[in-house]
């Protein structure tokens, strides 16, 4: 699915995609604009690149008829594209983190991903779904595992190894919490309301928020088919570990985790675990170091889904200028917990 709206910009000879990206055919070493009209090359032949440099640094050449290094660079059209991979990964990023993640505001966004691929944002991902679903049933897996595999290239071998590691359970993923018994407790923290939530196993949630009734709508959304219960009782050695975190005196958040997630996700997520405290890493470097430098959009998508903060420091990955980008739970308060981090290590 990967590259699915470049390839159908190549095959339509899209003049709106020219500037956004090159395509190479491996057969030739030639690389071309979207609108090129030259004979279409066979899908397995083709490699995509954001930049005639990237493509011409590995080793193809300019085609002649289309002359795609004079072409007007397109970025917002590149965002559209980004944005559509994005989706494609994780459906259930919001319009405006989206938006944020790939530069635009959510009006502008909604408008040319219209205009370019045809249907808005919520429709590509609604579309994603059904068709990534479909396509694990077709292949006789089981539907549960399907619903992670799709997109992901994953293995239940992969699955195995990380969540082993991790102590997370992807199959619960499917099952929205269904058989798991929840305990969660909500308290006071210097960066507002913090709900925290346990099975047996581990810490399945620490989430920021500003009132009780949204935290607890949250949590019990995530966990639809999960049993949960408001009881503090066993819960006030992880409370206390990251409240002491926030203030510094903790920095090591070593809490056992029970979550549910797909193999790509967990994989971002035990990279994450291991980024020093005070320090950061950029989404390129995460990618790099998981193996996937290609895929740093779905790194971010993988850092929003986080369900833990602070204890999965996913604010500790910034964008390569360093700028903060966004937080599920807020922009300001990945500023504040970076800033006092840095201040303290
Ligand atoms: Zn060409």
């Amino acid at each position: 699915m990967e590259n699915e709206i470049r390839w159908k910009a190549v095959e339509t000879n899209d003049r709106r995609f020219d500037g956004a990206f090159v395509y190479g055919v491996r057969s030739t070493g030639i690389y071309c604009r979207p609108s090129c009209s030259s004979r279409l090359p066979k899908r397995e032949n083709v490699d995509f690149f954001d930049a005639c440099a990237d493509a011409e640094s590995n080793g193809f050449r300019a085609c002649m008829r289309c002359q795609p290094a004079s072409e007007v660079p397109a970025p917002q059209v590149a965002k559209v594209i980004a944005a559509a991979e994005l989706l494609d990964r994780d459906e259930t990023i919001s319009l405006s983190d989206l938006a944020d993640e790939v530069g635009l505001s959510p009006a502008r966004l909604q408008k040319l991903f219209k205009e370019l691929i045809g249907v808005s944002p919520k429709k590509f991902a609604d579309s994603k779904r059904l068709e990534r679903f479909k396509e694990g049933v077709r292949g006789g897996a089981a539907i549960t595992d399907s619903m992670y595999d799709a997109g992901y290239g994953s293995s239940s071998r992969l699955y195995e190894n990380i969540g082993n590691k991790l102590g997370m359970t992807p199959r619960a993923y499917a099952r929205k919490g269904s058989d798991m018994q929840i305990e969660y407790t909500i308290t006071d923290s210097d960066l507002g309301r913090l709900l925290v939530a346990r099975t047996s196993k581990g810490v399945c949630a620490v989430n920021f928020g500003d009132n009780d009734a949204d935290l607890e709508t949250g949590l019990r959304k995530e966990y639809a088919n999960a049993e949960i219960e408001r009881n503090g009782a066993n819960l006030k050695d992880f409370v206390d570990a990251i409240l002491h975190n926030l203030d510094g005196s903790n920095p090591s958040l070593d809490l056992p985790l029970d979550l549910r997630a797909t193999a790509f996700q967990m994989r971002v997520w035990e990279e994450l675990r291991k980024i020093p405290y005070g320090e950061t890493l950029s989404y390129q470097k995460v990618a790099d170091k998981i193996g996937k430098s290609k895929s740093v959009r779905a790194v971010a998508a993988a850092c929003a889904a986080n369900r833990v903060a602070l204890v999965i420091p996913c604010h500790r990955v910034v964008r390569s200028n360093g700028d903060v980008s966004g937080y599920k739970w807020g922009v300001e308060r990945k500023r504040v917990i970076l800033k006092r981090e840095a201040a303290r290590e």
